[in-house]
């Protein structure tokens, strides 16, 4: 389902889940890639109970005994399985936490380090059950307010978990343009497409399929008018948008 995508906070979620197996055990661990082993990983959590594994933001937390812990971000190419122990791989995952009767493999993790430091410098979590709305709406009245909507939402800092798609999904729920200069949209409007992000991937993280309304479709479900798509921010990264039914710049004239 997420091919070629940045894996989102909702899917982290399923990882985690995922993992759940490894929980509570002492775990072997090995960093076959050179990459991997060059961090020093495996000695610091080899033989270490696995006390947590967590999904906060878009990074996936493995909590050790003793207060270590191993961040894991995917980015656009890493994967978490969970295999039976002893199970016959090809190739070099980066690596592999092998419990009594499982195994938890990552391949291709570009990021992964000792420590939480980076963490503590993220944005509340939209899926906190409650997110901390007011928290959000604070975190992006203090950057600068002719930055458009869209863009800000994927700024990790200001908010965790957001993506791309769910982005797009809750502007075009709350009617609100991802070109919109923060500064044109009052704190209830901001308000509403946080809600509608953490509600919508909420109900993605339990599994509810969720309808796209916007997100690579051609016409509006709402309006009927065609949706337009185009790169924004530094990693011009496609955004989706009803022209018609989304408000811009126009939002506090309206
Ligand atoms: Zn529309």
């Amino acid at each position: 389902m997420l091919t070629g995508a940045m894996p989102e906070g909702d899917s982290l979620r399923r990882v985690a889940a995922r993992l759940q197996p490894l929980v509570g055990e002492r775990v072997e661990v090995e960093t076959p890639h050179p990459r991997a082993a060059a961090k020093g990983i495996a000695q610091a959590v080899d033989g270490r109970v696995l006390e947590a594994v967590e999904a906060v933001g878009k990074n996936l937390l493995l909590r050790f005994e003793g207060g270590v812990v191993v961040r894991s971000h995917l980015r656009m190419t890493g994967r978490w399985r969970l295999e039976r122990r002893g199970s016959r791989r090809v190739g070099t995952p980066w690596l592999v936490l092998r419990g009594e009767r499982h195994e938890g493999v990552l391949w291709n993790g570009p990021v992964l380090e000792l420590g939480e430091e980076r963490v503590g410098r993220l944005g509340p979590d939209i899926l906190a059950a409650p997110p901390d709305l007011d928290a959000m709406v604070q975190n992006l009245r203090r950057v600068g307010q002719a930055r458009e909507i869209g863009d800000a939402l994927l700024d990790q800092r200001l908010v965790a978990g957001i993506g791309n798609i769910w982005k797009a999904e809750a502007l075009w729920a709350a009617r609100v343009s991802p070109w919109a200069a923060l500064g044109a949209v009052p704190d209830v409007v901001v308000r509403e497409v946080l809600a509608a992000a953490s509600r919508l991937m909420r109900a993605s993280v339990e599994g509810e399929r969720q309808r796209r309304n916007v997100y690579r479709r051609h016409v509006c479900p709402r309006c009927g008018t065609r949706i337009a798509s185009r790169g924004q921010g530094d990693d011009n990264r496609t955004t989706w948008w009803c022209p018609r039914c989304q408000e811009g710049d126009t939002l506090l004239a309206a």
